[in-house]
């Protein structure tokens, strides 16, 4: 009897201990909403009948957005700086002012065992969600991009602009040859899959805005996502973006930008809702910049009706909001340089 109880025994011990170590590494949901300041938030907050989820944040902070010699940045030069942690020139990916290739934080949490996905509203090969895996001298560089993509160990990812990879100068198809990635056709297929590695085009090229049909949500990718990393024994980085908040930004068009918003709002939720039954998982809402010198100027609060008034086609640079949730959250707090997201990431991953 006492034989079987130690057979018994020492396997479910082996478990435990695996079942703490893994607990004990942090998850990482970081949320971007490119091009979303602190007007975005508050006239989709309005329009969203007063509400948005980030009142469920526990810490705020400021970040400063610019660039390495531009007050006002891009999305190139901001995602490098929260990716990778340093600032460099507006259009550059992954690599500094003194032409340094940088490795970014999801690239270190991969050689740290860690699964990773990237999810974008977006093409994948888009500038914010490249930050992350790309090292080039310019943005626009689209299908050297989807190489270094391909060439990637990104997990999971779910974005558009499936052309960059099969419709290329070069003939190559990345899709074929990415053989040890499930490049799955549809939505369904990508929840149904049980590969390690999954990845799925939403669309060809860049995708319509939720006003004109974009479908399935944010949220829906998110969750689906959610599902697989937690299936799996490792913890996980996982960044989300919300890319076109920013494009309702430059075309000045303030029912694109609230629409964007509500849409982000719901992915928000979800992360939030997987943190407060995950204990260990930190989860990070920021922007790359603000877009628009957006303003409210006027409003009714019956109905949370707003005008809103723009300063530019462009991007300004205002400081943009961090939310931050669960696990190490107060490291978020305060004022600083957007290249303290990268680093504040890593102080929370504690890693070694
Ligand atoms: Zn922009």
């Amino acid at each position: 009897m006492r034989k079987i109880l130690l057979i018994l025994i020492f396997p479910l011990v082996n478990n435990v201990q695996a079942q703490q170590s893994a607990d004990s590494q942090l998850n990482i949901i970081l949320l971007i909403g490119d091009g979303m300041g602190l007007s975005q938030i508050s006239a989709g907050m309005y329009v969203n009948k007063n509400k948005t989820v980030l009142e469920d944040f526990s810490d705020i902070g400021l970040s400063k957005t610019h660039a390495i010699n531009s007050l006002v940045t891009d999305s190139a030069a901001s995602g490098t700086a929260m990716a990778c942690g340093e600032k460099t020139y507006n259009g550059v990916l992954g690599i500094n002012s003194k032409n340094k290739k940088l490795q970014s934080v999801l690239e270190i949490c991969e050689d740290h065992g860690y699964n990773t996905g990237l999810i974008a509203t977006s093409s994948i090969v888009h500038a914010t969600p490249a930050s992350f895996y790309a090292n080039v001298d310019s943005r626009k560089k689209f299908e050297e991009i989807a190489l270094q993509l391909s060439e990637s160990n990104v997990d999971y990812f779910i974005g558009a602009g499936k052309k960059y990879f099969n419709k290329r100068e070069d003939k190559r198809n990345l899709i074929k040859e990415m053989n040890d990635v499930d490049v799955v056709k549809n939505f369904n297929t990508y929840k149904k899959s049980d590969a390690d590695r999954i990845g799925f085009f939403t669309y060809g090229d860049e995708p319509p805005s939720i006003i004109n049909g974009r479908a399935p949500l944010l949220a829906e990718y998110l969750k689906a996502t959610l599902v697989k990393l937690d299936s799996r024994n490792e913890p996980f980085f996982l960044m989300v973006e919300g890319s076109q908040i920013d494009w309702g930004g430059h075309a000045n068009d303030i029912e694109y930008i609230t629409s964007e918003f509500i849409e982000f709002n719901s992915a928000i939720e979800e992360a939030l809702n997987f943190a407060k039954n995950n204990s260990n998982t930190l989860v990070i809402v920021t922007a790359d910049h603000e877009t628009g010198g957006l303003a409210i100027t006027m409003g009714k609060t019956k109905g949370y009706e707003i005008v809103a008034g723009f300063n530019t086609g462009g991007h300004s640079a205002t400081m943009v909001p961090v939310f931050s949730y669960g696990k190490h959250s107060e490291l978020f707090g305060g004022i600083y340089d957007n290249t303290q997201i990268f680093h504040k990431i890593i102080e929370a991953l504690d890693l070694n």
